[in-house]
């Protein structure tokens, strides 16, 4: 029977046949140390590892999830439409009718394309702002993520706007030698072969960092400046801070939107989307190629219907108002507890900076201040600390906490609770 397995047992399987015994790095725990939990199901606000044990999910599948594990509404949708087969190769009304739910909701986005997945999307994006511009440069920002396509997966250089080094191995310098990396929250100066600009308009995959004030602003003038396209790579923040995204929430309109994670309610999806003007130049209309066997899959395509259906504007701000209020304490408890801690809020996103007692760091605002507080060490403790007390947080230091529609205040005063006792364990293991 396979839920006789332990957690220890599952991975060791795992690792025999699937390298690193995961699919996606992050989920081994390499960065927190130990062995990860092996979940048999999730519903709302929680996922019950093969063990039994069940853990109180801020993870939420990186933000895949908005209204919590199994919502019946979700459940629903896919129940429904996969009993009518769930994938043809051929258009269907189900992609028509989240393309239109987005259209309707995002201000200046007129045509979506969707595909499997965020990498995709940017990928994609990216592709056709060359094909559009006729230019081969693209600028992204260190620290933000942006799926892992050979030409985005750069390290970032020092100074300003410098040509970074491979992200990894088995990515060729020709792939990355038309990428510019410069620092987040400076506008680089922008040269007239530049295609386009990608950047998180709220980078969460440095843990949070918020764009300031005149940032977004100046990237827009800058591009229109030299004729590039400015790309929101939406794929964290669509449709979770708000019902028309970043780009609404912060006044800035982009030229090209990237989305994944919410809009496919759990299942694999991306979709990058603008103008009626620029996405002509996709494929079977113009000249840049692009396509997918499950693109517009009728199964995420339902799921991520009833998800965008099910939630209000007012639900956003209420989210917004409950995740905002939980970091204040949530942080406070920390500190009570002994250590140093910052937790930022954008919409119903939340950093979690953890350092050691008596530090005096402030909110980081790009890579390299992020980085030197990860550095200290400690938010792996204070992991453990809190996966003891039942509390599951991403298991590396540069992801945000994702507080779902499924958390209720019980379940956050407990957080908080629970937060100052794993602190105080963290503090009391250092001494
Ligand atoms: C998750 C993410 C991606 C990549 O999406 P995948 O579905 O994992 O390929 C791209 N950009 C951002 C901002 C993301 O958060």
């Amino acid at each position: 029977m396979a839920d006789s397995f332990t957690n220890e047992q599952w991975f060791e399987r795992a690792k025999e046949v699937i390298p690193g015994g995961v699919n996606s790095p992050v989920r081994s725990f390499r960065s927190v140390g130990g062995t990860p939990y092996t979940v048999r199901s999730g519903h709302g606000s929680h996922v019950t590892d093969v063990e039994g044990r069940v853990y109180l999910d801020f993870v939420q599948s990186y933000g895949a999830s908005l209204l919590g594990h199994a919502h019946p509404v979700v459940v629903d949708a896919v129940e429904v439409t996969v009993k009518n087969g769930s994938t043809f190769g051929a258009p269907t009304p189900g992609e028509v009718l989240l393309a239109e739910a987005i259209v309707e909701r995002v201000e200046g986005l007129e045509q979506i394309r969707f595909v499997s997945s965020g990498t995709e999307a940017v990928m994609s994006a990216v592709r056709l702002a060359r094909g559009f511009t006729g230019r081969d440069k693209i600028v992204k920002f260190d620290g933000c993520y942006h799926g892992h396509s050979d030409q985005l997966l750069v390290a970032g250089g020092s100074g300003v706007a410098e040509l970074g080094l491979p992200g990894s191995a088995g990515v060729p310098g020709g792939a990355i030698a038309d990428t510019w990396v410069a620092p987040y929250n400076e506008v680089p100066r922008l040269d007239d072969d530049v295609a386009c600009v990608i950047v998180e308009p709220i980078a969460a995959n440095m843990n949070l960092v918020q764009p300031k004030e005149g940032f977004l602003e100046g990237l827009r003038a800058e591009c229109d400046r030299v004729g590039a396209l400015l790309i929101f790579d939406e794929v964290i923040t669509g449709f979770r801070v708000g019902p028309g995204g970043c780009a609404d929430l912060l006044g800035v309109t982009p030229d090209l939107w990237c989305f994944g994670k919410v809009i496919g309610g759990g299942l694999p999806v991306g979709g990058f989307g603008g103008s009626k003007e620029i996405l002509s130049y996709l494929a079977p209309q113009g000249p840049v190629y692009q396509g997918g066997t499950l693109s517009g899959n009728p199964l995420a395509m339902a799921a991520g219907k009833a998800v965008l259906d099910a939630v209000t504007p007012n639900d956003y701000v209420e989210l917004t108002e409950r995740a905002q209020n939980f970091a204040r304490s949530f942080c406070g408890a920390i500190r009570k507890g002994g250590l140093w801690a910052c937790v930022p809020a954008a919409g119903p996103l939340l950093g979690l900076y953890i350092a050691p007692p008596g530090s005096d760091f402030s909110a980081p605002s790009n890579y390299a201040e992020s980085k030197a507080i990860a550095e200290t060490g400690l938010y792996a403790p204070f992991f453990h600390a809190m996966l003891e007390r039942g509390v599951a947080l991403a298991p590396g230091s540069y992801e945000v906490m994702f507080v779902s529609m499924a958390h209720s205040d019980e379940e956050l005063a407990m957080t908080i609770e629970l937060a100052q006792d794993a602190a105080a364990s963290v503090v009391t293991a250092l001494a």
